[in-house]
């Protein structure tokens, strides 16, 4: 039997199908926005509904953003010729985090998986290939240490390597399997200076 009415049931299932958010979490805060008054409600949703209108990738380094070049891109205080390969934008935010990386980032948008039926024209790798015509001196590949973050570390070298651009992968101080964007500050530094050449 529905316990609520059946609109906040299916706000209560709404809020439950985002990540990190299971049911209990997902009721307090369905009960949370209805005892809100209903303009600071209007005023979130349409904070959320502006900024994914306004989304889309940057188009150099493809992570999202609402303008045309992303802020990093944008920066001359960057170094523009060492680029830094992620499978997505929340592992680019966790090495923003550190606050120690100059260079820039190239966003794939996920990794190769043969398992998965995702190849290499599935993620933006015609897009690096690209960037790579251009004046650069380093390739940091930071895809997760899982067997498709792997996989494309590896593809991309091979790539790579003809082009005598400087190919280099993040150390082993990231745990095999992790999700870089769980992994801390000061682990994420020491796996980018410990990093190896490929
Ligand atoms: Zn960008």
């Amino acid at each position: 039997m529905d316990a609520y009415s059946s609109q906040i049931t299916k706000l209560i299932e709404t809020l439950g199908s985002l990540p990190g958010i299971g049911t209990k979490s997902a009721q307090r805060l369905a009960f949370h926005l209805m005892n809100m008054p209903s303009e600071k409600v209007a005023a979130i949703a349409d904070t959320i509904k502006e900024t994914r209108n306004s989304i889309r990738f940057c188009k150099s380094c493809f992570t999202l953003t609402d303008r045309e070049l992303c802020p990093i891109c944008a920066s001359e205080k960057r170094d523009h010729k060492t680029i830094m390969v992620v499978e997505n934008t929340r592992d680019l935010a966790a090495y923003e985090r550190t606050g120690k990386y100059e260079g820039v980032y190239h966003v794939l948008h996920g990794a190769i998986s043969p398992m998965l039926g995702i190849g290499p024209a599935d993620i933006r790798l015609t897009e690096l290939m690209h960037r790579l015509q251009q004046d650069i001196t380093e390739l940091i590949i930071a895809t997760n240490s899982s067997l498709e973050g792997e996989t494309t570390a590896m593809y991309i070298s091979k790539l790579v390597k003809p082009t005598g651009i400087k190919v280099t992968r993040i150390a082993s101080g990231v745990p095999v399997g992790g999700d870089l964007e769980c992994i801390d500050e000061v682990t994420l530094l020491r796996a980018l200076e410990g990093r190896i050449d490929l």
